[in-house]
């Protein structure tokens, strides 16, 4: 029986999160709402695959929709399975990564429309057509240049014969990737745009889908019919050269479970790779690469409290690290203070910088041991 079932809850201090997490569903919706403004007429679809980037599919998706979205894409068909209940009937799901075997026959009944990435894909969904005797709904995705996902320049000269042998398929769009959509001067923008316009040119009667986030600031060329942005809807920097046009979406705060001050000298974290070169104020942090802070950030990457910038010192934990606080004046900190690992001071693409990685990757990676607060749109 523990304390608080004895009757003791008036000592027990209420257990506190490590980490708080606030996801702003106006800000991902203002963001949205932005780039469907640069795109119009186009399309602006809401890329929610991997859980929303991190943020969680169902609000976030939910949030879409009430932003006017009604195109959403998912990398796995399980992604899209579980919206599908969530979102209302005129929501349309993709799937990016393609029909998996074995798949056809819960994807056509439940809806979804996949992205078709091989003729051999469009074979089998031609047959399950065939087999429901009705038309399915389908995207084509080419290869323009990234070797990832999509039909090869061998298999687009055989698409037309194909597609006559399966009359059965719905070709919503036809669509491609950018590799480099983030480097405005990339010359593999304007190679892989002219690919698509060449595929484009052979198959007039399906409209183009192209670009990610990187691709709406690229222009109107590469704006088609729909554009699928992920990234820059939840406010990573689409733009890595320029200002972040976007707006954050997401504050991330770590609690303060012990503070000391140490001699000079004084070794600190997993093989000791920090020692205090003087007397010196540390504070643990309870967040650590578990939680999706990335190792890399020892020894250089830093928490914030208000203006102070709190080095990380010695080697990030699993479930802790710890930060230089000696630039705050004594007793600022106490167990249970607050200090900001993304906010004002420090934003997602600072400290993606800070870890050597990108946006992307830490969003993806921000654990699910935070207490997650959704600010409404
Ligand atoms: C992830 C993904 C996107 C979204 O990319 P962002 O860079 O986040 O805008 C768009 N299209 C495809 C095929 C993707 O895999």
């Amino acid at each position: 029986m523990n304390a608080r079932m004895a009757g003791m809850s008036a000592q027990v201090i209420d257990p506190v999160a490590s980490g708080y997490l606030t996801i702003d569903l106006g800000a991902i919706r203002r963001n949205y709402l932005k780039l469907a403004g640069m795109l119009a007429p186009a399309r602006t679809a809401a890329v929610v695959k991997a859980d929303a980037y991190g943020l969680g599919a169902r609000p976030v998706a939910e949030a879409f929709y009430q932003a006017g979205c009604r195109d959403f894409f998912t990398a796995h068909f399980s992604e899209a399975a579980t919206l599908r209940p969530v979102l209302a009937d005129d929501a349309i799901l993709y799937v990016l990564n393609g029909l998996q075997p074995g798949n056809e026959a819960a994807c056509a009944a439940a809806g979804i429309i996949p992205v078709l990435n091989s003729l051999e894909q469009l074979r089998r969904w031609g047959e399950t057509a065939t087999l429901m005797g009705k038309p399915l709904a389908a995207a084509i995705q080419f290869d323009t240049g990234m070797s990832r996902l999509g039909l090869s320049p061998v298999e687009q000269a055989q698409l037309k014969t194909e597609l006559a042998r399966h009359p059965l398929i719905d070709i919503r769009f036809i669509m491609s990737h950018l590799a480099s959509a983030d480097e405005a001067d990339s010359a593999q923008n304007g190679e892989q745009i002219a690919e698509m316009e060449r595929i484009a040119a052979e198959f007039p009667e399906f409209p183009v889908c192209f670009a990610n986030s990187g691709g709406v600031f690229l222009g109107k060329r590469f704006h088609h019919l729909m554009a699928r942005p992920g990234i820059a809807t939840y406010g990573g920097n689409p733009t890595p050269d320029a200002v972040n046009p976007m707006e954050p979406t997401v504050s991330l705060k770590i609690a303060v479970v012990q503070t000391r001050t140490v001699p000079a000298g004084a070794k600190v974290g997993y093989g000791a790779t920090f020692v205090a070169p003087k007397e010196m104020r540390l504070a643990t942090i309870a967040a650590g690469y578990a939680d999706g802070l990335p190792r890399s950030l020892s020894d250089r990457g830093a928490a914030y409290y208000g203006d102070v910038r709190l080095p990380i010192v010695g080697r990030v934990s699993m479930d802790s690290m710890t930060v230089d606080i000696s630039s705050l004046p004594e007793g600022t900190l106490m167990l249970g203070s607050l200090v900001e690992m993304i906010g004002p001071h420090q934003t997602l693409d600072d400290l993606a910088q800070a870890a050597g990685t990108i946006s992307y990757e830490v969003l993806t990676s921000l654990g699910q041991r935070y207490q997650r607060e959704y600010l409404k749109p």
